[in-house]
C-alpha cells in the first residue's frame, strides 16, 4: 500500500490503460465512458494522461461555464476553504445569505432552497408544488404533469418525472400521480388537466431531449393557461440557467415568469450546488422541518456560486457568451446548408444542436481523434455547450473540425 505511486507521488501520475483498469475494476458500470482520462484543464481546453489538449465543447455537460481553472473562481474557492468549508444548515452562514440574496435580485423569485444537484432540485420544487396544492386546495391535488422526452434527473421522483420509458426500466414501482404530454403542445396539455393538477413541470428548453426550443408563444401560453387553472409552473433550468442560453435564466426570453424555477449544473462553476426557488406565496408551504439538505448550501458551494455570478454579470461573461452563441449558431446553420446530412441546426446561446440524418456517436469518437471534445443526445443529435468564455478562434476550430468530419458523410 505505502508504495502506491498515488500515495508517493500524488495523483496524475497515471497513463489511461490504467486508470481504465482500475475504474472498470472497481466503479459500478453506469457509465459509457469516452477512453480518454483528463487530469487538468485551462480555460476552454482540457489535457488527458497522455499530456494531449482537447478544445472543450462540452464543458462538463454544461457546468463549467467559466471553463476551466478560472483565476477568480480558484481564489474565491481557496479563500473559503481556508475559512469554513461546511457548518449544516443549524447555523447561519454569509455566503450562503448573500447567494440567496443575489439570486432573488436576479430573477422573479423571493425565496431559494439551496441543494448539491439537480435532481434534487427538481425534488425540492416536486415537494414544494406537493405540499402547496395540498394546503391551499385539498389533499387530492397532488398531480405534476410534465413533457414526453423531457429529463429530470436519476433519483426516483425526478426519474419519474422524466418523460423517458428507456431510462425508467427496472426501477418499478415509479412515483406515483405524474403524467406526461408532448412537449409545445398547448392542446395536448390543456386536455391533460384534472382537478388533480397540483403543477406543470418543464425545461424551457429540451436539453438532453435533442435541443428543442419550443414554438414562439407556447411558454408564455402556458403561463396563462396555469395562472387561470391555479396550477403552479415549474421551469426546470438546471441545464438552461446561468448565462447558457443568453440570458441569466432561459424563462427571460418568453416575456413570462414561472412559480417555481430549478437551477444545477452551471450555478457552481464545477462545485456542486443546486437550487430551488420559487415566489413569496409557493415558498410559505416550507416550514421548518419540511425539507433540508446536510450539505445543501455549504459556505464553500455557495462562495463558489457568488463568484459565478459576479464573472457572469459584472465580468461581462454572460454578455460574451451570449455573443459567442450568436456566433456558433451561425457557424452551425452553415454547416446545415452545407452538408445533406445536417437536417437542422438548432438552439438558443451556448445551447445548441445539430441534428444529423446519420448516429452522432462516430461523429463525436472523430471529432475526439481531432481533439475536440463534442456530445451526442437522442442519438443524432450533436450538442454544444460550451463555456461561456469561449473565443470566436475556439468556434472557428470547433466548426472547422466538424466540417472535416461531417463533409466524409455527405
Ligand atoms: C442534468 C439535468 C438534470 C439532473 O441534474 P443532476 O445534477 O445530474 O442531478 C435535471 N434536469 C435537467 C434539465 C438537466 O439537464
Amino acid at each position: 500500500m505505502l508504495d502506491s505511486p498515488v500515495l508517493t507521488r500524488g495523483y496524475n501520475f497515471m497513463m489511461t490503460s490504467e486508470l481504465q483498469q482500475i475504474s472498470n475494476q472497481f466503479l459500478m458500470n453506469t457509465y459509457a465512458r469516452l477512453p480518454i482520462a483528463l487530469v487538468r484543464g485551462q480555460g476552454c481546453f482540457v489535457y488527458d494522461a497522455e499530456g494531449r489538449e482537447y478544445l472543450d465543447c462540452v464543458a462538463g455537460i454544461a457546468v463549467n461555464i467559466l471553463g476551466h481553472a478560472h483565476p477568480g473562481l480558484v481564489e474565491a474557492i481557496m479563500r473559503q476553504a481556508r475559512q469554513l468549508i461546511h457548518t449544516s444548515n443549524l447555523f447561519y452562514t454569509e455566503p450562503q445569505g448573500l447567494l440567496a440574496k443575489r439570486l432573488v435580485e436576479l430573477s422573479f423569485a423571493d425565496k431559494v432552497f439551496f441543494c448539491n444537484s439537480g435532481a434534487e432540485a427538481n425534488e425540492a420544487a416536486i415537494k414544494l408544488a406537493r405540499r402547496y396544492a395540498a394546503k391551499r386546495f385539498g389533499a387530492e391535488r397532488t398531480e405534476i404533469l410534465t413533457m414526453t422526452n423531457s429529463f429530470h434527473g436519476r433519483t426516483l421522483a425526478s426519474l419519474t418525472a422524466t418523460g423517458q420509458p428507456k431510462l425508467q426500466e427496472g426501477f418499478a414501482p415509479l412515483v406515483p400521480g405524474f403524467r406526461y404530454v408532448p412537449f409545445n403542445d398547448l392542446d395536448a396539455l390543456e386536455a391533460a388537466i384534472t382537478p388533480q393538477t397540483a403543477a406543470i413541470m418543464l425545461e424551457p428548453i429540451q436539453a438532453e431531449g435533442g435541443v428543442i426550443v419550443p414554438g414562439a408563444g407556447y411558454l408564455k401560453a402556458v403561463r396563462e393557461l396555469c395562472t387561470s387553472r391555479n396550477i403552479l409552473l415549474i421551469f426546470d433550468e438546471v441545464q438552461t440557467g446561468m448565462g447558457r442560453t443568453g440570458t441569466l435564466f432561459a424563462y427571460q426570453h418568453f416575456h413570462m415568469t414561472p412559480d417555481i424555477i430549478t437551477l444545477a449544473k452551471g450555478l457552481g462553476g464545477g462545485i456542486p450546488i443546486g437550487a430551488c426557488l420559487a415566489t413569496e406565496e409557493v415558498s410559505t408551504a416550507f416550514e421548518p422541518g419540511t425539507h433540508a439538505s446536510t450539505f445543501g448550501g455549504n459556505p464553500l458551494a455557495c462562495a463558489a456560486a457568488l463568484k459565478v455570478l459576479e464573472v457572469l454579470i459584472e465580468g461581462g461573461k454572460l454578455d460574451h457568451g451570449r455573443m459567442i452563441g450568436d456566433y456558433l449558431a451561425k457557424g452551425l446553420a452553415t454547416l446545415e446548408e452545407q452538408y445533406t446530412c445536417v437536417t437542422q441546426s438548432r438552439g438558443l446561446g451556448l445551447l445548441q444542436g445539430l441534428e444529423l440524418s446519420v448516429e452522432g456517436k462516430p461523429v463525436v469518437m472523430e471529432c475526439l481523434d481531432r481533439r475536440v471534445l463534442i456530445n451526442c443526445t437522442m442519438g443524432r443529435v450533436l450538442r454544444f455547450v460550451p463555456p461561456l468564455i469561449m473565443t470566436t478562434t475556439q468556434v472557428d476550430r470547433l466548426l472547422s473540425v466538424l466540417s472535416g468530419v461531417l463533409s466524409t458523410r455527405t
